[in-house]
C-alpha cells in the first residue's frame, strides 16, 4: 500500500499552570509570594526524513500531541517544559491548512517546521506583588497549545519523472542508470512505491529520476491507480516517456503514446506542458521488418518532441539518453519549491468596549476576542482568580451594559466556557 496523502491532528502541549506559594522560613511570620511559573508547552515539529519515501506511517495514528509543560512550584521553582514532538516527514511533502487548503510549507529545503506551537506557561503569583496587592493569591492557568489539522501530501523531489505504461520498462531503465534498485517483474503495477535514483553522468553532473507507478488509461479521471501518482511527477522538470516499441505486450506503441499523453493532459495542462523527451525502449524485441519505430517516430517528432531509441533490458542507448537529459535539465528552471498560501490568524488582543452581548431568554452570551483571552488566562479554581476576572469584567463595562439592557438577577450569563447567575 502506497500513501501519498493523509490528514493529522497536530496539538502543542498545554503550558503549565503557575504556582500559588508563599515563602516559608523558620521565624518568618509571612514570607512574600515565590509562586513558579509553568512550563510552556512542548511544540510539535515537521523534520525531514530522507529514509522515508512515503506517508505509510501516518496512516494509523492521526492525532500528534506534544508533551503539556509541567505546573510551576514553589521557591520560585518553574515548570519543566514540555518536550517537542518530532514528527518525520519524507522529504518534498507539502503542508496544507485542511480547512482552507491553503499551503503552509514544503518540507523540501531540509529545515524543520513548527507546526503546532505549544502554550505558554501560566505565570506564578510571583509576577503579582505589587504594592497594593501584597499577597497575591492568584496565579495564571497555562495557555492551550495550537491545534489545528494539516493535510500532508507527498510530492517527490526528482529532477525527471519517468512516466508510462505498466511493464514498458521504467524500473529496469531506473536500475540500469542509477544507484536506486527498484523492484522489476512482469506483471503490471510492480511498483507500489515510488522509486528514487540519482543518476551520475559526469564529474559534478548528476541529477534525480523518480519512477513511480504506471499510469493506466482512464487514471486521470479516477479510474485506476494512476491519479493518486500523478501527484509525484508534478514538480518534476522533465519527464521521460517510456514507450515499449517493440509491441510486447499487443498493445500499439502510438496508441500508448497518446493515450498517456491524454492522460497528463485531462491530469493538468501544466504536466501535459512539461518539457517530456520518448525513450523507444526494448528495441531488441522489435520483430524485423516492424514498422513500430518509424510510426512512434514520426507521431512524437509532431509533437515536438525528440524520441531516443534504447534497451533497458541490454543497457543499449541508455547512457546516451541520460547525457541527453542532464544536458536538457541544464536549460531548464529548478525544481520547483511551493510558496506558502497560508497566513497565520494571529488572535488579535482586542478591546473590552467591543464585546458583543446577545440577549436569549434569560440568558445573556458575551463574546469578544478580549474576552476569550481573558478567559483563557484565569485559573477558574482559585478564588483570587476568579476575583480578578470579576473586577477586569466591571472594569470593561460589561455589568454596566448588561444592566442597561434590562438584565435581572438570576439570569445567565455565558461567557465561552463559562456559566454563572448574574447577582446585582
Ligand atoms: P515498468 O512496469 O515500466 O517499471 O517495467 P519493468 O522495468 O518492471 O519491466 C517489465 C518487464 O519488461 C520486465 O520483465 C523487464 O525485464 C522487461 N524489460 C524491460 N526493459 C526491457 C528491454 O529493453 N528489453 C527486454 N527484452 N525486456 C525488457
Ligand atoms: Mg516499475
Amino acid at each position: 500500500m502506497f500513501v501519498d496523502k493523509v490528514r493529522i491532528t497536530v496539538v502543542g502541549g498545554r503550558g503549565g499552570d503557575g504556582a500559588v506559594a508563599f515563602h516559608r522560613e523558620k521565624y518568618v511570620a509571612s514570607g512574600g509570594p515565590d509562586g513558579g511559573d509553568g512550563g510552556h508547552g512542548g511544540s510539535v515539529v515537521l523534520h525531514v526524513n530522507d529514509n522515508m519515501s512515503t506517508l505509510l506511517d501516518f496512516r494509523y495514528k492521526r492525532k500528534y500531541a506534544a508533551q503539556a509543560g509541567a505546573n510551576g512550584l514553589g521557591r520560585k521553582m518553574s515548570g519543566k517544559r514540555g518536550e517537542p514532538l518530532v514528527i518525520d516527514v519524507p522529504r518534498g511533502t507539502v503542508v496544507r491548512d485542511a480547512e482552507t487548503n491553503q499551503i503552509i510549507v514544503d518540507m523540501s529545503t531540509g529545515e524543520d517546521f513548527v507546526i503546532a506551537k505549544g502554550g505558554r506557561g501560566g505565570w506564578g503569583n510571583a509576577h503579582f506583588a505589587t504594592a497594593t496587592r501584597q499577597v497575591p493569591r492568584f496565579a495564571k492557568a497555562g495557555l492551550k497549545g495550537q491545534e489545528r489539522d494539516i493535510i500532508l501530501e507527498l510530492k517527490l523531489l526528482a529532477d525527471v519523472g519517468l512516466v508510462g505504461f505498466p511493464n514498458v520498462g521504467k524500473s529496469t531503465l531506473l536500475s540500469v542508470t542509477s544507484n536506486a534498485r527498484p523492484k522489476i517483474a512482469n506483471y503490471h503495477f510492480t511498483t507500489l512505491f515510488p522509486n528514487l535514483g540519482v543518476i551520475y553522468v559526469d564529474e559534478g553532473v548528476s541529477f534525480v529520476m523518480a519512477d513511480i507507478p504506471g499510469i493506466i488509461e482512464g487514471a486521470a479521471e479516477g479510474a485506476g491507480l494512476g491519479h493518486d501518482f500523478l501527484r509525484h511527477i508534478d514538480r518534476c522538470r522533465l519527464l521521460v516517456h517510456v514507450v515499449d516499441v517493440s509491441g510486447s505486450e499487443g498493445r500499439d506503441p502510438v496508441d500508448d503514446f497518446n493515450a498517456i499523453c491524454d492522460e497528463l493532459a485531462s491530469y493538468s495542462v501544466d504536466l501535459s506542458n512539461r518539457p517530456m523527451i520518448v525513450a523507444a525502449n526494448k528495441i531488441d524485441l522489435l520483430p524485423p521488418g516492424s514498422d513500430n519505430l518509424a510510426r512512434l517516430r514520426s507521431c512524437v517528432e509532431a509533437t515536438g518532441c525528440e524520441l531516443y531509441e534504447i534497451s533497458a533490458g541490454t543497457t543499449q542507448g541508455t547512457r546516451n539518453l541520460m547525457r541527453v537529459v542532464a544536458e536538457k535539465l541544464r536549460s531548464l528552471p529548478p525544481v520547483t519549491i511551493y510558496e506558502p498560501e497560508y497566513v497565520e490568524q494571529v488572535p488579535q488582543a482586542g478591546d473590552p468596549s467591543e464585546l458583543t452581548i446577545e440577549h436569549l431568554g434569560s440568558t445573556w452570551v458575551i463574546t469578544g476576542s478580549w474576552l476569550e483571552r481573558l478567559v483563557m488566562n484565569i485559573n477558574f479554581d482559585d478564588y483570587e482568580s476568579r476575583n480578578y476576572f470579576d473586577l477586569q469584567l466591571h472594569k470593561s463595562g460589561l455589568f454596566a451594559r448588561l444592566e442597561e439592557m434590562g438584565i435581572q438577577d438570576g439570569d445567565t450569563v455565558d461567557i465561552y466556557d463559562l456559566q454563572f447567575d448574574y447577582q446585582r
